[in-house]
């Protein structure tokens, strides 16, 4: 009976449940980048065990695509460092070394001893590990307790290690706690936020014990550290259905912990797929004032804070009163040309009547090239000094608005010409006055 039956075999006979499910599983990923390949490679012939751990493995089994590889070995940081010619040592600190291979970087961690090892607070205490066994008990849920192990360079053939049970709950959709929900939630309670994340990216149910013990750590992750609760909730945020995390947070507790009021979830859904869209979504029924106290305090980068603000700012604005041409080009010289696009997004996505009508108006009115800024003008400050003589000073942009107000009415206005003629009549009314 040759290796393939066999396997065959083994495997009819733990589908029909009369053998248990191996901890350790034949399994050949969908792709493996030849950078991964090597660093394995290396590790194993310089006689160190070498894994393919966290998101991989467990993006390999629910057929999405891989973000980043993390490789777990049995050398030390120091040991790795000297197997390979380039490594980046940042993160020695944590036992982790980023090996560069065919410009992909690799990040290679010593495997991790105690259930803490991946937050911040345990990582000096906390020592390697000899197993990865214990490694993949430091991890926070059990699909992303999953371990492979290859065997066969040529065909990319090799192992998983499984010894959680996430294999079982990929097939089940389910976020699980490794072992003891309440024990990892303690160890590191921004889990608790990465469990609600993790739900919205990877579309999937939590446990109901997880579920429960993530409510009674909802308090301690809030106070984590600023940074890290920034990224996991713009990935969360980012997801294609935040609706699923969002539930999530106010479920346990911690939305409220984050903004004060939030809109529906299904305008956040509905609108476009960016972390400056999908936070505008979610904040714009809160005034202008308490959205910027909450970004800041987030630590939003200020380009995202700077598009926010100004989407929720703009967010009073409705479609059906935009009517006239006219009145179409000033709105997008009021929002800014920058701004208008993400604006109508947002006005679709809260269903507003006749944004529809307003989005073609808005197009048609852009590509007519007519000018939407003072700098668009024909003429510019220089002209308008000249005519005011030495009454120059903060008139001049007053008067270049006012031209670009006439000109937003009267696109064909927009000619030296006539703007000349436009600032003699404008300079000796005000003259008069
Ligand atoms: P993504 O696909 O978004 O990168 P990921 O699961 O790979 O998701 P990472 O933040 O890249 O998430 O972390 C890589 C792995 O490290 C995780 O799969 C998990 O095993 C482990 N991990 C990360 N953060 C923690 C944590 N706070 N507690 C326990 N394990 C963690
Ligand atoms: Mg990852």
């Amino acid at each position: 009976m040759g290796p393939n039956t066999l396997t065959f075999i083994l495997q009819l006979l733990i589908s029909w449940k009369v053998l248990p499910e191996p901890v350790r599983r034949a399994y050949t990923p969908p792709s493996l980048p030849d950078g991964v390949k090597r660093v394995l490679l290396t590790l194993q012939e310089a006689g160190y065990e070498a894994y393919v751990v966290g998101g991989a493995p467990r993006d390999w089994l629910l057929g999405r695509p891989v973000n980043d590889y993390d490789v777990a070995t049995s050398a030390k940081p120091e040991e790795v460092k000297e197997v390979f010619s380039r490594v980046i040592p940042v993160g020695l600190d944590h036992g982790t070394v980023t090996v560069v291979f065919a410009n992909t970087a690799i990040e290679v961690t010593a495997f991790r001893r105690g259930g803490n090892a991946l937050s911040p607070a345990g990582r000096e205490s906390d020592g390697y590990s000899d197993t990865i066994e214990e490694d993949l008990a430091a991890r926070d849920f059990t699909i992303n307790a999953i371990a492979w192990q290859m065997s066969d360079e040529k065909s990319g053939a090799g192992f998983l290690v499984d010894p959680y049970g996430g294999i079982e709950d990929i097939g089940e959709g389910q976020l699980r706690g490794v072992v003891n929900a309440a024990h990892r939630f303690r160890e590191d309670p921004l889990r608790v936020l990465r469990a609600c994340r993790q739900a919205a990216t990877l579309d999937m149910q939590v446990e109901a014990q997880t579920l429960e013990e993530m409510a009674n750590f909802a308090d301690d992750c809030a106070l984590c550290a600023v940074e890290r609760i920034m990224v996991e909730l713009s990935k969360l945020l980012e997801a294609a259905n935040p609706t699923i995390g969002l539930e999530l947070l106010e479920k346990v507790g911690l939305l409220k912990k984050f903004f004060p009021k939030t809109a529906p979830f299904e305008i956040c859904l509905k609108a476009k797929r960016a972390l400056p869209n999908r936070l505008a979504a979610l904040l714009f029924v809160n005034d202008v004032k308490t959205v910027e106290k909450s970004l800041k305090k987030l630590k939003f980068s200020k380009a995202v804070a700077t598009l926010v603000l100004s989407l929720v700012n703009h967010s009073q604005i409705t479609p059906s009163t935009i009517e006239r041409a006219a009145d179409v080009r000033r709105f997008v010289s009021h929002v800014g040309e920058d701004v208008v696009a993400e604006l109508l997004d947002l006005m679709a996505a809260r269903e507003l009547s006749d944004v529809e009508t307003l989005s073609s108006a808005v197009a048609s009115e852009r590509a007519s090239g007519c000018p939407f800024t003072v700098a668009d003008l024909a003429i510019g400050g220089s002209e308008v000094m000249k005519a005011l003589g030495s009454r120059g000073g903060p008139r001049v942009g007053a008067i270049l608005k006012e031209l670009l107000d006439r000109v937003l009415e009267e696109p064909r206005l927009n000619e030296r010409n006539e703007l000349l003629e436009l600032l003699s009549s404008m300079t000796t009314t005000t003259e008069k006055c």
